[in-house]
């Protein structure tokens, strides 16, 4: 027997950032789901059956309430999916399966917990965001840390500033790899988040490092934090693998 199935219906499309889209669909009887998971969408590329899979970001709580899910596709050219999803119109229906993952919210919580994310690598930390907020209350330690070329690439940056200002133990960064002038002030910082990982002085024991998006920058983030002490059981990871 297959996966279950769930219908769901496009209910907006639009323009997160430079070549990013961010699509809000409304589904039918919908699974519960822990923030961090992704999904698996079937659609038809001409004539032929396909899925991939995108990070759910929005939160369990607006799909259990509303019946509502937001996902973030980063568009790659020639990419069967980007096509299909750059042309979807209000009112497409396609099917989904999942939740799948396990980059969710530890149990116990560390002295501090970093989620790094590149491009559409954030969209798990959004579906987190009020369970973030609640943490933050707490006293709880929070770094994010999100990873993109230029300015015009950034997305969800209000929601993440928005989180930063509900608490002192909250800090959210935009690391930008090709940006020759970046605003301090804005939280901006030069250079590829694998950089601004090495200046917030990880500390094996202390910290769950979080990384979702690009294979290679969490590879090398992987890399630079074992030599830095970590074990695997200190970092967690979604790499967004392409499909074959
Ligand atoms: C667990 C998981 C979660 C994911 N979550 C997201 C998400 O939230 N948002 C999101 O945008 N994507 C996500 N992805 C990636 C997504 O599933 C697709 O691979 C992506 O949207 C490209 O699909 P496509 O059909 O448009 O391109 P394809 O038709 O599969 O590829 C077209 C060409 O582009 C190349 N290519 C594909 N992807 C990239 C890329 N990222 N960079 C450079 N070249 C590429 C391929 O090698 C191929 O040559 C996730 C992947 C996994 C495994």
């Amino acid at each position: 027997m297959g996966r279950p199935t769930y219908d769901m219906e496009l209910i907006a499309n639009k323009k997160l950032a430079d070549n990013t889209l961010g699509l809000t669909f409304r589904v039918t009887e919908p699974p519960t789901f822990e923030a961090g998971q992704f999904i698996s969408i079937l659609f038809e590329h001409n004539g032929e059956e396909l899925k991939r899979s995108y990070s759910i970001a929005s939160s369990p709580e607006q799909l259990k309430s509303e019946g509502v899910l937001e996902i973030a596709i980063g568009l790659v050219k020639e990419g069967k999916a980007s096509e299909c999803f750059s042309n979807a119109k209000v009112g497409n229906t396609f099917q989904m399966s999942g939740p799948f993952g396990m980059l969710t919210l530890p149990e116990q919580h560390p002295k501090r917990l970093i989620f790094v994310g590149t491009g559409t690598g954030v969209a798990p930390y959004r579906a987190m965001l009020p369970q973030l907020e609640q943490l933050g209350r707490q006293g709880q330690a929070i770094h994010i840390l999100m990873g993109a070329r230029q300015r015009g690439d950034l997305f969800y940056t209000d929601d993440f500033q928005k989180l930063a200002e509900s608490s002192d133990s909250i800090f959210f960064n935009a690391c930008l790899s090709r940006e020759q002038n970046v605003n301090t002030t804005a939280n901006e910082y030069s250079g590829y988040v694998q950089y601004r990982l090495e200046e917030i002085s990880l500390t094996p024991g202390e910290d769950l490092i979080y990384l979702c998006g690009n294979p290679f920058m969490i590879d090398d983030c992987v890399k630079q934090l074992i030599e830095r002490g970590f074990g695997p059981r200190e970092i967690k990871r979604e790499k967004y693998t392409f499909s074959r």
